[in-house]
């Protein structure tokens, strides 16, 4: 099986004042392609510390982390953020959407960027906003949204760049108990359609 990630004694520290955070103290674990991973633990216990990690957005104390065999750890700031950008899709709980921009904007910028083709980019956010069930909101702005779609738009747009891991912060934290529930059920059937790696950070037990 192919590994993705592999973390080896992983340790970040923050200077506070006078005090050090500890907020990894020596992480090691592998994800293989196509498992989903759920991380659970309190607010304070360093889930977005190693979900950061993972996208490449923080830098370790010490430790080794390969991503897709590549060792992460010895990269410049320049380097991690191709690699970020070529391997990565990231979801936070606020959606984090352009509020001035279109569904399709809204989409359509990360692939602009990669000087995708206009025909590739339409054939493509056809498919992403089918995959999340909002086809037919292109011309729709996020405040127009529920904030559960406005989430599936975060998510179709993080899976649109074809990342090798999709990393999600505590998605679904902002949304009611029975959106949350739906949400979790769809995440798992997109994974399974796609069958992508995902890493799924939470402080909720259910
Ligand atoms: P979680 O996501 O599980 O709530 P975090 O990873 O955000 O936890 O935080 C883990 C610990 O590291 C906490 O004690 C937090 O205060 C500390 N921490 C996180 N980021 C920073 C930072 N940039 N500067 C200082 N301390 C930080
Ligand atoms: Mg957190």
């Amino acid at each position: 099986m192919k590994k993705v990630i592999e973390l080896q004694n992983i340790k970040r520290d923050f200077q506070v004042g006078e005090e050090t955070v500890h907020a990894l103290r020596g992480v090691s674990f592998t994800i293989n392609e196509g498992e989903f991973v759920t991380i659970m633990g309190t607010s304070g216990s360093g889930k977005s510390t190693l979900l950061n990690t993972l996208g490449c957005l923080d830098t370790p104390t010490s430790g080794e982390y390969l991503l897709d065999g590549i060792s992460v750890r010895t990269m410049s700031k320049p380097q991690r953020a191709v690699l970020r950008n070529r391997k990565i899709g990231f979801v936070f709980q606020s959606y984090n959407l352009w509020p001035h921009m279109t569904v399709y904007e809204n989409l359509a910028f990360g692939l602009e960027i990669k000087k995708v083709p206009k025909n590739v980019i339409r054939s493509e956010i056809e498919r992403g906003l089918k995959l999340v069930n909002m086809s037919g909101y292109e011309k729709k702005y996020p405040g127009q949204l529920s904030g559960g779609q406005q989430q599936r738009i975060a998510i179709a747009r993080a899976l649109l760049l074809k990342p090798s891991v999709l990393l999600l912060d505590e998605p679904f934290s902002a949304l009611d108990a029975k959106i949350r529930a739906q949400m979790r059920e769809e995440l798992k059937r997109i994974q399974e359609e796609l069958n992508i790696t995902v890493v799924f950070v939470t402080h909720d037990q259910e």
